[in-house]
């Protein structure tokens, strides 16, 4: 073995395994310690403060900033009280991270002449981080280089620890001088009052008057790998890009499917249970953790919540998940696809939709009204998805997931439904119905065996994992989102989407309740024609396979394979107006992000292509001359002893295997260096991605193919990066 790996080997087996940190507390004792959220502002301010608190909070009024500094006197207090010296506007632009620039609470008080803690309101309420160096897509021009963060009073504040550091973090929104969202929450803000708005305005006209509003819910299931900190250290290509760029295939992957839900690794746990107390502390409520079906691979879920503070509390635990893997001397990898050859990591979206009243609009009911509203919001639900799968493909298009949705990988870059068993032969009955007006609601239950939904088995036996968008229950999961992805974007969309198919509904109904015997079978025969009319977009069949991607064509489903073909066909006014029509985006914030995807493409492949010449050059093709050396030098040897050439055929193939293979990697190095400066001197934007996506990234496999080979070629001991199977078995 080389004496990199050696080392390492060594560490790893050398260091004592981490215990969980001991606790006596139960959970519920200190859930949530590190927000501040309204039990804490109860506590602090008077009832006056904190119904003005709640106004704003409702959207009824603004909140006035003498009320404002009461609430930042409290959380002033109470982050001080936790030991937190510094506060920062914590916001999410548009490069899928979290930001945050941090202000000490100090300042000079001019009376008493001394350094004191203070925080004004203002502070609290808007603060000016320089919008020059994030990403805003040049929609803005230099001399308003300006842009700044808004508290988003709905997201809890809460104390973020890193390394003995406590900062307080206010959730804000990431706004132009002129008003342009240059952020992802303000326009899932946006499209949460959007849909609220028109599914209470269907509900309020099939019957249901007493609901005054509607949530969005999200259940966001997390994959992440785990590996080594040292192998990771040891590796350039994920140090750079966060996936290995080169990696033989190991004689054992996942075919044994023994990772799914085996017992999880001692060190493993001992990481899992920190991390989930951490989220814990910050008020994550963290459910369900386990093992994935890749070696390596984990999962964490936690219980969903109101959109906006499940996206809010999925990018704080991607940020929490990295620091407590690396307390465990882990690094953990949420790119999509860290390893070739086995399973890549998305993020399963559950999403649904909660009534002022506490019901799920998803969940099959008990009453016959209940089922008939029931399939209409799946009826709206499935026509959202068939209109707009352009841009529900768009919304998780990305360089790392081009690996899974491209590829042989769950899920296909074909949008499609799944809605299981029961329910696709209840809606292929309905599809048949008969003339439902001459029937009474009642009748049509009874005829279309309704009244057996409410028994509807909700275990996932039949479900399909093989399908980007999968009825399971009483939610939906909408699986092709990436595991490295903020999950405003997407979530924007299926709202944005949904609210459109929710509010044609509503244009149809009212034509037709006019002449319809009942409410109710006038809702089922709408709900019957959206049925119809997104019939090709329901599949319950195998996602991965060929039939399905012939099938797809003839139905006229996009297959975006690529993150510029997806942006481009999204970037067609068809695809994208009902954002702008419905004010989800105004059209400039649109191009903006377009702009901003475009160029986080291009980049991040530019990067990857460097990043794999250098490991070929200095690392891989270094190994193997050595490995040339070896071979050339055992040749000759044994040549000196006078054998027959015959009994040289061994050495002689590898050595004119490995000549070979060197020759053709540096070939490949030249042509992906062609291939390279070429996209990097092209036209920004769709021009320069589809150069990286039909050229640079097609060069990097082929290249990549060589350097495996190399792998397989050279002995262990001069191979000195770390190889596949240590990085996925060892820990
Ligand atoms: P799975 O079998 O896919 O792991 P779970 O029942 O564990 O399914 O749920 C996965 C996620 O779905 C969890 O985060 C859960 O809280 C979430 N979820 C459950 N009900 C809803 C709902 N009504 N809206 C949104 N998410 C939901
Ligand atoms: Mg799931």
């Amino acid at each position: 073995m080389h004496s990199t790996r050696l080392e390492i080997l060594k560490l790893i087996h050398q260091s004592p395994a981490l215990k969980a940190e001991d606790s006596s507390k139960k959970v519920s004792d200190y859930y949530g310690e590190l927000t501040f959220g309204i039990q804490e502002l109860e506590a602090a301010v008077s009832s006056q403060v904190l119904n003005a608190y709640k106004a704003a909070l409702s959207g009824k009024e603004s909140m006035d900033m003498a009320n404002a500094q009461k609430i930042a006197d409290a959380v002033k207090d109470w982050a001080i009280a936790k030991g937190a010296t510094h506060f920062t506007h914590w916001f999410q632009p548009l490069t899928g991270l979290t930001a945050e620039k941090h202000d000490s609470f100090l300042s000079f008080d001019f009376k008493t002449l001394k350094y004191v803690e203070k925080f004004n309101a203002s502070q609290l309420i808007m603060s000016e981080p320089d919008a020059s160096s994030f990403p805003s897509g040049g929609t803005r021009s230099t001399f308003e280089a300006r842009g700044y963060t808004a508290w988003d009073l709905s997201s809890p504040m809460f104390i973020v620890e890193n390394a003995g550091a406590k900062i307080l973090c206010i959730p804000s929104v990431f706004v132009s001088y002129t008003g342009n969202a240059l952020d992802t929450k303000m326009s899932l803000l946006r499209s949460m009052n959007l849909l609220s708005k028109v599914a209470t305005e269907f509900l309020n006209l099939i019957g249901d008057k007493k609901v005054e509003s509607v949530t969005t819910t999200i259940g966001t299931e997390q994959e992440y790998f785990l590996v080594d900190r040292a192998y990771f250290k040891a590796r350039p290509d994920l140090i750079m890009t966060g996936r290995t760029l080169q990696g033989a295939g190991m004689p054992r992957g996942q075919q044994l499917e023994d990772h799914y839900f085996g017992s999880i690794p001692p060190r493993v746990q001992a990481f899992m249970a920190d991390f989930d107390k951490e989220l814990y502390r910050l008020g994550i409520p963290a459910k369900t953790r386990h093992n994935e079906v890749a070696p390596g691979q984990f999962e964490i879920a936690p219980i969903f919540e109101v959109a906006n503070i499940a996206s809010d509390h999925n990018m704080l635990l991607m940020e929490v998940l990295r620091r407590k893997a690396q307390d465990h001397g882990f690094e953990c990898l949420l790119h999509e696809k860290p390893f070739a050859g086995i399973n890549g990591s998305g993020k399963h979206n559950n999403w649904s939709m909660a009534t002022s009243t506490g019901e799920n609009l998803l969940e099959p009911g008990k009453t016959p009204h209940q089922n008939v509203r029931f399939l209409a919001v799946l009826s709206v639900v499935l026509k959202a998805v068939f209109n707009r799968q352009v841009a529900l493909r768009a919304s998780v298009a990305s360089h790392g997931n081009d690996h899974r949705l491209g590829a042989n990988e769950a899920p296909p870059a074909i949008i499609s439904v799944f809605v299981g068993d029961l329910l696709s032969k209840i809606l292929s009955s309905l599809e048949r119905g008969e003339d439902l007006s001459k029937t009474s609601a009642e009748q049509v239950m009874i005829t279309f065996g309704l009244n057996q939904l409410p028994s509807l088995p909700k275990d996932n036996t039949d479900r399909n994992r093989t399908s980007p968008f999968a009825f399971t229950g009483n939610k939906f999961e909408f699986r092709a989102v990436g595991s490295s992805q903020n999950v405003s974007l997407p979530i924007t969309i299926l709202n944005a989407a949904v609210a459109e198919s929710f509010q044609e509904f509503c244009v149809r109904l009212k034509t037709k309740s006019a002449q319809a015997v009942s409410n109710d079978s006038a809702v089922l025969e709408i709900a019957r024609e959206f049925i119809n009319e997104s019939k090709a977009i329901r599949f319950e069949g195998n996602g991965y396979s060929q039939e399905w991607k012939e099938e797809a064509k003839k139905r006229g489903l996009f297959e975006l394979l690529t993150t510029p073909s997806s942006l481009k066909t999204f970037g067609k006014e068809e695809h994208h107006t009902f954002l702008t029509k419905s004010e989800i985006l105004k059209d400039e914030e649109f191009q903006t992000i377009l702009h901003v995807q475009y160029e986080r493409y291009s980049k991040k492949i530019a990067i990857e292509a460097n990043s794999l010449i250098q490991l070929s050059k200095q690392f891989i093709l270094p190994a193997a001359f050595e490995a040339q050396k070896d071979y050339a030098s055992s040749v000759k040897a044994v040549e000196s002893l006078g054998e027959s050439p015959a009994s040289l055929s061994a050495q002689r193939t590898y050595l004119k295997n490995l000549t070979d293979l060197i020759d053709e990697c540096f070939a490949k190095i030249q042509t992906l260096k062609k291939d390279l400066g070429e996209a990097e001197k092209a036209e920004e934007g769709y021009t320069q991605a589809a150069i990286f996506a039909e050229k640079v990234v097609p060069s990097m496999g082929l290249l990549r193919q060589v350097l495996d080979q190399i792998e397989d070629r050279v002995s262990d001991n001069h191979w000195p990066l770390p190889k596949y199977q240590e990085m996925l078995f060892t820990r």
